[in-house]
């Protein structure tokens, strides 16, 4: 599923042209710094999706005057990927460092530019992530958080729980992963730490043998007890469909049983009717010729079939 498609939201030569203006800078009237790199931006593009560079281009910010901003915490090449997703709508974390040193591994997994060929065939296949992929959707997602670019923290949110889930806890550095999440979303965040919390539920067995889980679960308590809850309301979720699990096999059982019980009483009504029938065809023995003195016998417990024998000659009438 290619995710980028659905977010672009101009025709891809458009897009094209847009991310060769991002990328010669020309007619840029806003300058953002970033470490150690200068981005030459447009105003008409950044703020057409961000509240936040809309505040800041006001005439009454002191950026909005002098048409300059400098991001102290931003880590340059996550600010590239925020603007690429922008100016063109193509949402990549191949750039991102950590990402990078992953591009040509061994096993052929790299970053995810979702725009690229090889990463829609990837993301078809539902190829397990690396803890740098997730990392930087992490990133994303905290920019997109800080600069209101609300599709840009739906995309990372999607992407982020898309790979973690189809990824087993084996190939992860989950700690990592709780570390850059309690770090870089607010308290009350409901896209990223759910996700991973269900995650660390489902395969709390084997992170707890892992020492660095205690490390990173002691230095992040909300994180801790976010975890603890979610594993008593999965062990409350268990223990009722415990309950009703035990409740349906008593149900199966008295269904059962009843069943037999009305097998039961069909058989005995049955039998009735056959007596009747013989009593009605039958006065006298055919052999003897005598009055029968005997009771009506029951071919086995399991028969609906009676018999009378004659008292006097033993002889069988059914
Ligand atoms: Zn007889």
């Amino acid at each position: 599923m290619p995710l980028t498609d659905s977010y672009l939201e101009r025709p891809r030569g458009i897009a094209e042209m847009w991310g060769r203006y991002l990328e010669s800078g020309e007619y840029s009237d806003f300058l953002v710094t970033c470490g150690s790199r200068d981005f030459h931006v447009h105003r008409l593009v950044i703020c057409h999706k961000s509240s936040y560079f809309r505040m800041l281009c006001k005439d009454n910010f002191k950026e909005g005057i002098t048409q300059k901003l400098e991001l102290v915490d931003e880590d340059p090449d996550v600010f590239q990927a925020v603007l690429t997703f922008l100016y063109t709508g193509i949402y990549e974390t191949d750039k991102i460092a950590g990402s990078a040193e992953l591009e040509i591994p061994p096993e052929g997994s790299c970053g995810s530019s979702v725009d690229s060929e090889n990463d829609e065939e990837n993301h078809r296949k539902g190829r397990p992530a690396t803890t740098e992929d997730l990392v930087a959707h992490i990133q994303l997602y905290a920019s997109g958080d800080k600069f209101d670019i609300r599709d840009l923290k739906d995309v990372s949110s999607k992407m982020f729980r898309n790979q973690l889930m189809r990824t087993p806890v084996e190939n992860l550095d989950v700690p990592q992963i709780i570390q850059a999440v309690y770090t870089c979303t607010p308290l009350n965040d409901a896209s990223l730490r759910p996700v991973l919390i269900d995650y660390c539920v489902q395969n709390l067995s084997t992170l707890l043998t892992q020492p660095e889980m205690a490390s990173v679960l002691a230095d992040m308590g909300q994180c801790a007890f976010e975890l603890l809850r979610a594993y008593k309301d999965e062990a409350d979720l268990r223990s009722r469909k415990a309950v009703e699990d035990q409740r349906t096999a008593v149900l199966e059982i008295k269904k059962a049983e009843s069943q037999q019980l009305r097998e039961s009483l069909a058989k005995l009504q049955k039998r009735d009717t056959h007596l009747m029938e013989i009593l009605a065809s039958h006065h006298n023995c055919r052999n003897c010729g005598k009055v029968f003195g005997g009771a009506p016998q029951v071919y086995g417990p399991m028969s609906d079939r009676v018999m009378l024998r004659c008292k006097a000659c033993y002889t069988k009438h059914s």
